[in-house]
């Protein structure tokens, strides 16, 4: 069974002060997923799909930073501000910025429409301390998705990305067209490039994935985890994996 319905999602993207304005309905299996996978692997891609076939909410840290990048400089914590500097230059953004964010929205993690996280955690600093939140609110996670992909196949597909400036879909000028050039399928927006797919920030991502993120793959392997996919293929094809993995 597909979710017609999308959750807004305001508690994610606003924090502890919003409520979401269509709570998803109680299901017999609550899914509480991480996605692992180097940027541009398709990960954002995957988790609309397990949205829509799950029910689950995509709780995308990285949503969160590029919301507070478009607003003015003035309304945010000066953490937030050096966050979305961070962000611009492909960097990470520290860890104690990246949790109080997610600590501050540990209802999410609650959810009875369960969750699937993208871009979270990012260091191994970051997954203790998820499981630490997880355990302290009796919570288990189901599984992490790793998606596995040439780094020659990552750079052609960020090069490619477009995301809807609005509701955040993402395309793929050659691999996930949209039906309209620059317009969005779903909701008319407007495409962009994101500022941080651009080639000088690519770089510095993917060294940091290497750097910092892969070693949570033995992280969650030794934690019987993991659940390695290979990204190869269009989104279709991987999201048959998945869901066959699962
Ligand atoms: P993403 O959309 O997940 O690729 O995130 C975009 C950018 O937001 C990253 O390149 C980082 O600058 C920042 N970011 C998002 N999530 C995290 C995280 N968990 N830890 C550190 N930085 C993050």
């Amino acid at each position: 069974m597909t979710n017609t319905v999308k959750n807004d999602r305001a508690a994610w993207f606003c924090g502890p002060s919003a409520t979401c304005s269509n709570l998803p309905p109680q299901r017999a299996r609550i899914w509480r997923l991480v996605l692992l996978g180097a940027p541009g692997v398709g990960k954002g891609t995957q988790a609309e799909l397990l949205v829509e076939r799950l029910g689950v909410c995509q709780l995308a840290t990285g949503d969160v930073f590029r919301a507070a990048a478009k607003s003015t400089n003035a309304s945010l914590t000066p953490a937030m501000a050096a966050a979305v500097g961070h962000m611009r230059k492909g960097e990470l953004v520290p860890d104690t910025t990246v949790w109080e964010i997610v600590r501050e929205r540990s209802s999410c993690l609650r959810c009875r429409g369960g969750f699937v996280l993208d871009g979270f955690p990012r260091t191994i600093m970051q997954a203790n301390a998820l499981q630490e939140l997880m355990k302290s609110e009796g919570l288990e996670l189901d599984g992490v998705l790793n998606y596995e992909l040439p780094t020659a196949e990552i750079v052609a597909r960020i090069s490619g990305r477009r995301v809807c400036e609005k509701c955040k879909a993402v395309f793929h000028v050659t691999g996930r067209p949209p039906k309209v050039a620059g317009v969005c399928d779903q909701c008319g927006g407007k495409l962009i490039q994101r500022e941080d797919d651009r080639p000088e920030s690519v770089k510095v991502r993917l060294e940091t994935y290497d750097r910092a993120t892969s070693p949570l793959i033995d992280f969650y392997r030794n934690l019987g985890k993991l659940i390695p996919i290979s990204a190869e293929g269009t989104p279709d094809e991987v999201f048959a994996r998945t869901t066959a993995a699962l």
